[in-house]
């Protein structure tokens, strides 16, 4: 059996109750994105930047956010199919990692909600409380270093070296719930079928690089997701 790469968007993550990135209008939960999700925005604002990201995770945190049936088939996929099964998610919530997944095969490349990296010592440590820039870092105990372990827009996204490494070893390359406007992850389809994968998209509608695809499976997650499994399996 062949080795699957799958990467996920924030699409996956809808029908939990977290809201996509464009659907409404290039806003984030009513924010531009350049003043909660970039270096700047962060320097020009840094409490809006903390609060936003205390609420997002504040939310995630919330009893009634679940992964749902897509995460879970997911999961169900790495623990059942006779190869390996890599997934990368641009998703900074944690419902890959409840659904079930073993570390090293589940890539965090946009960073994670529920941790915070300290500029001061570098430590990324858990975080499931709000923090600001006053909280001290529970390595260094240094206050004003701690900022949201997420990757901005204009930062080097984590783990790339790894990640192409396994998309040019992969047999099956599927994009989930991803809309192709955030690079270098939309180009990822391109680099496994340069390599010779077969590539699937599984999305509500087609993605900004749909033609770059083999195959295309249309419709909510919850019910793609799981058919696509199935089938796989
Ligand atoms: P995106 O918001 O740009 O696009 C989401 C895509 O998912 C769209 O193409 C949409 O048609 C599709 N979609 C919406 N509902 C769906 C459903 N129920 N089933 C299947 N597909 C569905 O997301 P992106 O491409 O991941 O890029 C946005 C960036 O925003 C990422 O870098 C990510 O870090 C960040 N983000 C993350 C979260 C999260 O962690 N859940 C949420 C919002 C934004």
């Amino acid at each position: 059996m062949g080795k699957i790469v799958i990467l996920t968007g924030a699409g996956i993550s809808a029908e939990s109750g977290i809201r996509t990135f464009r659907a409404s209008d290039g806003l984030w939960e009513e924010h531009r994105i350049e003043d909660v999700a970039s270096p700047d925005g962060f320097r020009r604002d840094p409490d809006l930047v903390y609060r936003f990201y205390n609420l997002r995770r504040q939310q995630l945190l919330s009893p009634e956010i679940e992964p749902n049936a897509a995460h879970l088939a997911l999961a169900r996929l790495e623990r059942a199919y006779d190869g390996e099964v890599v997934v990368v998610t641009q998703n900074i919530d944690d419902l890959h990692d409840r659904a079930g997944h073993g570390e090293s095969r589940l890539l965090h490349m946009h960073g994670e909600l529920l941790k915070a990296r300290c500029l001061l010592c570098d430590t990324i440590a858990e975080f499931r409380t709000d923090f600001d820039g006053q909280t001290p870092c529970p390595a260094c105990g240094e206050a004003g270093g701690l900022r949201p372990h997420i990757v901005w827009f204009g930062e080097m996204p984590l783990y790339m070296d790894e990640i192409y490494h396994h998309l040019s070893g992969c047999d099956l390359f599927a994009a989930i719930g991803t809309s192709g406007n955030v690079y270098p992850a939309a180009g990822f389809v391109e680099a496994a079928a340069a390599h010779g994968a077969r590539t699937v998209e599984l999305n509500l509608e087609p993605s900004r690089v749909h033609s770059a695809f083999d195959e295309a499976h249309q419709g909510p997650a919850t019910e793609t997701v799981p058919r696509w499994v199935d089938a796989l399996l």
